[in-house]
């Protein structure tokens, strides 16, 4: 591409919106992947208007220049990675947020973080449920791109759950609208879903209305711990069928270590596995239902439980749940899952991810939102050792196939980006991944929309 092009762009949109600088571009090649294979791309840039995002795509289009769009690059599948050559086109300017306490709805630019957004809807006695673990640090267009899940996903569902519109830019500079402030809307095909979780590859969103609810009710916590992720998998099943608790998470033996190891949290450094349950059931009925799940937990054979109604003290155990990713991170390289099975057969995948564990001699610490059956083992290994790197690629696939072959998915949450994107086949077979390609050439003809994620 000639330099002439690019001062076209820069023309059009100004030099703050524009970085050419390699040490200014330089933050915004990775994301938590760190994939050292990051291209290098021409510039980054970074609109503060769905214009200037229109105008990026006309010029892209025009020049046949690749384009990846990024929220606020903590995704974990190397979904917004910089292209050689390409665009990176960084929403971290636009981030407005506008509270609707009429239609209790939120009308919110993409670079606004989860954390922001909540804290929005808060002050005017609203809750806007998804929560990522990492929810003070992604982007909102992070995590409609991803679909992002979370720790109360469990009972409150996921980010599609809570998108009521879009403002999206096509490749080629459109800019539609779908959906609205409407909570029902069943007009024309189901566009809007089309693009939650599309992983930037058919368009770049550039402004979401979002479903708030009432706030949350104060929620009572049970921990229990486990002699091993087995009976505490038996434990999450049992509790599944019968209440719906609004937190639902799993930690095993060198997870619990990994968080104790980096901040000491007072977990208990012998239990094979812990499960963190809280209830948010109004006019004290949290209480009761955390002594149900108590009783659940000793029946699936819990060695110890506890069990408050502090708020305060409650979260302090989703905060050490949350912490596990940045501590299992000081111990080596890592490679992430993300896969998901059936419920019922969580005891199943969580066994099955320890053989896998043994037989290519790799340590996987295992977090688990474990109510919606999705795991996150973690495969640590030294990448300055190359028999250690192929013994970890190899457990990665297996756990992947491992998922699969249980009924289950590659990804829960964190979307295929590149990381995952040669398993997508095994799971969707030639014909979903046949529609999948017509409809990214019927968007994005000339695929210059995020190349190389998901397809
Ligand atoms: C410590 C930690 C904990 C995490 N816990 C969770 C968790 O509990 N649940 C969960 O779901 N995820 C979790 N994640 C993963 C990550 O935070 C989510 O995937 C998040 O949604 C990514 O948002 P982001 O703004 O950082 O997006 P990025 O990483 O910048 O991008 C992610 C994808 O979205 C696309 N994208 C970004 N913005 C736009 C836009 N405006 N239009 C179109 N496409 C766009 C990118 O191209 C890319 O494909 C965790 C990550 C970390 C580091």
């Amino acid at each position: 591409m000639s330099d002439a092009a690019l001062r076209d762009l820069v023309d059009a949109l100004g030099p703050d919106a524009v970085v050419t600088r390699p040490e200014s571009i330089e933050a915004y090649r990775r994301d938590w992947t760190a994939d050292a294979s990051a291209g290098m791309p021409l510039a980054v840039v970074r609109p503060t208007t769905a214009a200037e995002v229109q105008a990026t795509m006309r010029w892209a289009s025009a020049n046949g220049i690749p384009v990846v769009p990024r929220g606020a690059g903590s995704g974990l599948s190397g979904g917004s990675l910089a292209v050689e050559g390409g665009i990176t086109i960084s929403m971290d300017r636009m981030r407005s947020i506008v509270i609707d306490t009429e239609t209790r709805t939120a009308v919110v630019e993409p670079g606004a973080f989860n954390a922001e957004v909540k804290a929005a809807a808060a002050a005017e006695g609203l809750w806007y449920p998804p929560d990522p673990s990492s929810y003070e640090i992604c982007s909102i267009g992070g995590n409609i791109a991803t679909n992002a899940g979370g720790l109360c996903c469990v009972k409150y569902g996921v980010t599609t759950d809570y998108v009521l519109g879009l403002d999206v830019v096509l490749a080629d500079g459109t800019l539609i609208t779908l959906g609205g402030k409407r909570i029902k809307d069943v007009a024309g095909l189901s566009l809007l879903k089309l693009f939650v979780g599309s992983e930037g590859t058919l368009g770049i969103v550039t402004r979401a209305i979002l479903r708030l609810i009432p706030r949350q009710e104060p929620a009572a916590t049970l921990v229990a711990t486990f002699a091993d992720v087995r009976s505490a998998a038996h434990a999450v099943v049992a509790i599944g069928g019968k209440l719906r608790p609004s937190m639902l998470e799993l930690m095993d033996h060198a997870s619990i270590n990994a968080v104790e190891d980096h901040r000491s949290m007072g977990l208990d450094r012998d239990a094979g596995a812990l499960l963190i349950a809280q209830s948010d059931a109004a006019g004290g009925v949290s209480s009761a239902e955390v002594q149900t799940m108590e009783t659940m937990c000793l029946e699936a054979g819990s060695t110890e439980c506890f069990t408050t109604d502090d708020p305060d003290e409650g979260e302090m155990f989703a905060e050490a749940r949350r912490a596990a990713f940045p501590a299992i991170e000081r111990r080596g390289s890592l490679l992430l899952e993300d896969v998901g099975v059936p419920v019922p057969l969580l005891p199943d995948l969580l066994t099955g991810i320890e053989e896998i564990a043994a037989r290519h001699a790799v340590e996987i610490p295992v977090v688990a939102h474990a109510g919606d059956g999705n795991t996150h083992p973690i495969i640590v290994h030294d990448a300055g050792d190359p028999d250690a790197v192929v013994r970890a690629n190899e457990a990665f696939h297996e756990v992947m196939a491992l998922a699969i072959s249980l009924g289950g998915t590659i990804t829960g949450e964190h979307g295929v980006g590149r990381l995952k994107k040669a398993a997508l086949p095994d799971q969707l077979g030639p014909d979903v991944m046949a529609l999948t390609r017509r409809i990214k050439d019927a968007l994005d003809p000339a695929g210059i929309l995020n190349p190389g994620a998901i397809l």
